[in-house]
């Protein structure tokens, strides 16, 4: 029996997520805006860690 997997590569990914644990908000490191961003939703302050995403891979766009 074959499992369908999903073919995205997940990798451990450095972030900053916010310090509130009812807030789900997180930032990419590498796309964050400053060395301690603040969080996105609640502007509070966020912790560095690190989450499993899907590799950014830049998507080809198909020409019309
Ligand atoms: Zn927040």
């Amino acid at each position: 029996m074959l499992t369908q997997e999903p073919k995205q590569n997940l990798v451990p990914v450095p972030i900053w997520r916010c310090r509130n644990s009812e807030c789900k908000a997180f930032v990419r490191e590498e796309l964050a805006a400053s060395p301690s961003p603040a969080c996105p939703l609640c502007n509070g302050p966020t912790i560095r860690s690190v989450k499993h995403l899907p590799e950014l891979v830049k998507k080809y766009k198909k020409p019309k």
